[in-house]
């Protein structure tokens, strides 16, 4: 399959080379050519299926002649080693935990399937590939594990200094080889700008082959749409035959524009709902159609501080930029970090469930749109382990979270990281490294 740039100045390319450049050189996202749903059957016997052959079945019509099938498999297999659970909160409402994998969040999916993907292209080249790639949190530790050891890539993560959690920073600071964390003085905004004047700057392209591992890149970005069809799997049952919404706590809109894809594959759903903290730039857009990027504000749910949210131009092509047949799939609400916390004490009192920032972000989305449509199945998408965000949970539930195995194993290990404040400084470590 090839990919085209939504900026439709540049030229088509492989998903192989879609994946290596990450994004085109009119600095477009990359999107597919086609997409072909798959057969009603599909759906109607999913339960019948492993994740692993739901994951090829999805996804091999975007990869198909770049990867071998056999190969293709193996990677999935590997990639999706762990569980993907829909627990129940009440009777209308399930949350999808996407935070079983190594670094405990949902990152981990698309970044070990892009470190697969690139690790398999990169056999038998003889040129490192340098993966760039800003974080405001979750993705530094996904890419920085999903990476570690693959043969020919250096991995270089930016992540805004103070901004990140203590294990966030731990997970993305200690790995070592071929992993350098740069710790930026600013917002995730700044890192993210970094990253994307890096991928114009003829000094370094011509130096060395640059690509970016966050969701802008479609081999991270792709693979997220295998949630969607795992919960579905089971939401089958637990909903009773109601009609599915889904609710997801969005920051760059990567994960939710999956979730469309999945759609578009036939998967039947009534409603995405994208839930925001105060970086309400999409959910304005809902409101007076009128998309105002702004600098991003510091919440507890600090995955999703983002006020321009790359993501979203792919969500409008996907609807023909056209607002009215959006809107009738995606709602889109914000909260506050004060309505955030008391979310959480409510699941925790209602339902016995910790649920970290994020997740209740996504919880109070769902409720919001069930107001008016009560008679649904919800699912909230947990995107991460309330452990990764465990001050915040301790203090605002008042119940002490076990560490799981996954993070005692960084907790004492020494932060390794190199300070720095502007562009110029990145690209000096880039050229000297
Ligand atoms: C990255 C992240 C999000 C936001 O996902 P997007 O795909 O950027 O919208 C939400 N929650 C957590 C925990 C994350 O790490």
């Amino acid at each position: 399959m090839n990919f085209y740039s939504l900026n439709k100045q540049a030229p088509n390319v492989s998903f192989k080379d879609a994946v290596i450049k990450g994004i085109a050189p009119d600095r477009g996202l990359y999107f597919p050519e086609s997409i072909t749903p798959l057969p009603a059957s599909f759906f109607e016997n999913i339960e019948s299926l492993s994740n692993v052959e739901i994951a090829f079945e999805a996804i091999k019509q975007f990869v198909s002649e770049e990867i071998p099938e056999d190969k293709l498999k193996a990677i999935l297999a590997t990639v999706l080693d762990f569980d993907f659970p829909v627990v129940e909160i009440d009777e209308n409402t399930g949350t999808l935990e996407l935070f079983h994998g190594p670094t405990m969040a949902f990152k981990d999916v698309g970044a070990r399937f892009m470190a697969n993907c690139l690790g398999y292209f990169s056999e038998g080249e003889n040129k490192e590939v340098t993966v760039l790639v800003a974080t405001s949190g979750d993705t530094g530790g996904a890419v920085a594990n999903g990476f570690l050891g693959v043969k020919g890539i250096n991995v270089v993560i930016l992540y805004p200094s103070g901004k990140v959690s203590d294990i966030q920073e731990r997970q993305l600071t200690t790995l070592g080889k071929n992993i350098t964390a740069l710790e930026v003085d600013g917002t995730f905004d700044d890192c993210q700008n970094m990253v994307k004047t890096a991928f114009l700057d003829n000094d370094l392209l011509s130096q060395m082959q640059l690509t970016s591992a966050n969701s802008i890149n479609v081999a991270r970005w792709l693979p997220q749409l295998f949630y969607f069809l795992f919960a579905y799997k089971e939401a089958r049952s637990k909903g009773k035959g109601k009609e599915i919404i889904f609710s997801v706590p969005s920051g760059n809109f990567g994960n939710i524009c999956a979730g469309m894809m999945a759609q578009k594959l036939g998967m039947p759903v009534k409603q995405f709902v994208a839930a925001t903290n105060v970086n309400d730039t999409v959910p304005q857009f809902m409101k007076t159609q009128e998309y105002n990027p702004k600098p991003s504000t510091a919440t507890i749910s600090n995955a999703m501080d983002v006020g321009d949210p790359s993501n979203f131009i792919r969500i409008r092509h996907l609807f023909k930029d056209n607002f009215e047949n959006l809107s009738k799939n995606l709602s889109s609400y914000s909260f506050t970090d004060e309505e955030t916390k008391k979310a959480m004490i409510q699941i925790y009192n209602n339902s016995n469930y910790a649920a970290d920032p994020h997740g209740a972000v996504g919880y109070l989305g769902l409720k919001k749109y069930q107001e008016k449509e009560a008679d649904t199945y919800g699912i909230f998408l947990e995107t991460a382990h309330p452990v990764k965000f465990l001050d915040i949970v301790e203090d605002t539930i008042g119940k002490k979270i076990e560490i799981p195995a996954q993070i005692t194993k960084v907790m004492d290990k020494e932060k390794v990281s190199i300070k720095i404040e502007t562009y110029n400084e990145l690209k000096d470590y880039l050229l000297a490294n």
